[in-house]
């Protein structure tokens, strides 16, 4: 229960202890075990939350079978002896009279935001209550999800949480793919083409490396390249864009996103990569 996490929570701190917190939504990989290995080592206490929450899924999203495996979760949660797994019900996060929502404005309602309304909006909120019930001296979160790690690092900012946010870097299968609970819907045909990916961000990197700074012709590139891919249903953005405003960048210059997200059947991944131009 919420209220059970909180009071120890609250204990732990008037213990003086650090609290580190891993949120998630099960269906545990190694991405996601990365995050509690840097939180054990930076904590004294590691939490993780298991909660597939409902408000972030669209009306036609994957909520009702997103995959979930709470014993597997629970066994590898034990090996890497995280402290305490948070595992709310959804009524005790989300009761009949639930008023309350946090935005993050400008920058939700780019990229992922713009193909999946009000997705955010949803992540913002729960976040923000995990916060608040977790009392967290640091959170972890992974790059892979690099726009909602922007966000949530503003809400951080925005509204005073004691909380540091802490990104870690995306773990990747051999072949490149960015591990996600979601690669678990694809079928062989398309577990190879969801390579295309990670190749599509590398090439274009190399691209930028080469001298090219023209942002419209990488973008264009980017999304020749990934519909070259004949699994692929379709793109919800390709291209290089400012990692602090989520905006496309016309001309290359120091830091830049390239970020993709693209249907294989009905199964929507994403990644991305920083790329930084030395001149
Ligand atoms: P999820 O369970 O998908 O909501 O993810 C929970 C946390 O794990 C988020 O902060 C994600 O960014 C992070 N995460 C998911 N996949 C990876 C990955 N392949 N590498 C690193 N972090 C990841």
């Amino acid at each position: 229960m919420p209220g059970a996490m909180q009071n120890t929570s609250k204990s732990y701190l008037l213990q003086s202890k650090m609290i580190g917190f891993v949120p998630t939504m099960g269906s545990l990989h190694e991405g996601h075990l990365s995050l509690v290995r840097r939180a054990k080592q930076e904590s004294d206490i590691t939490v993780v939350s298991i909660f597939v929450n409902p408000i972030q899924f669209g009306p036609s999203e994957d909520f009702e079978r997103y995959p979930r495996d709470i014993k597997d979760d629970l066994e590898k949660l034990q090996k890497e002896k995280a402290d305490i797994i948070f595992m709310p019900e959804t009524s005790s996060m989300y009761p009949e009279i639930f008023l309350t929502h946090v935005e993050v404005d400008g920058i939700s309602e780019r990229l992922c935001g713009a193909s999946r309304p009000n997705h955010f909006r949803g992540v913002v909120t729960v976040v923000t209550k995990l916060l608040n019930i977790v009392k967290p001296t640091k959170a972890y979160f992974g790059q892979k999800d690099f726009q909602q790690s922007v966000i949530i690092k503003q809400l951080v900012k925005d509204l005073n949480s004691d909380t540091d946010v802490i990104v870690c870097p995306t773990v990747r299968e051999q072949d490149g793919l960015a591990m996600s609970s979601r690669n678990a819907y694809l079928s062989e045909k398309q577990r190879k083409a969801a390579t295309v990916i990670y190749k599509c961000l590398t090439e274009a990197s190399d691209l930028i490396k080469s001298g090219i700074i023209d942002g419209t012709f990488v973008k264009g590139f980017m999304q020749e390249r990934i519909l070259k891919e004949p699994e692929v249903s379709s793109v919800d953005y390709a291209g290089v864009y400012d990692p602090e405003t989520m905006l496309d960048v016309s001309e290359i210059k120091s830091e830049i996103l390239l970020a993709v997200a693209l249907k294989i059947g009905d199964t929507r991944l994403i990644d991305n990569i920083l790329v930084t131009v030395v001149k």
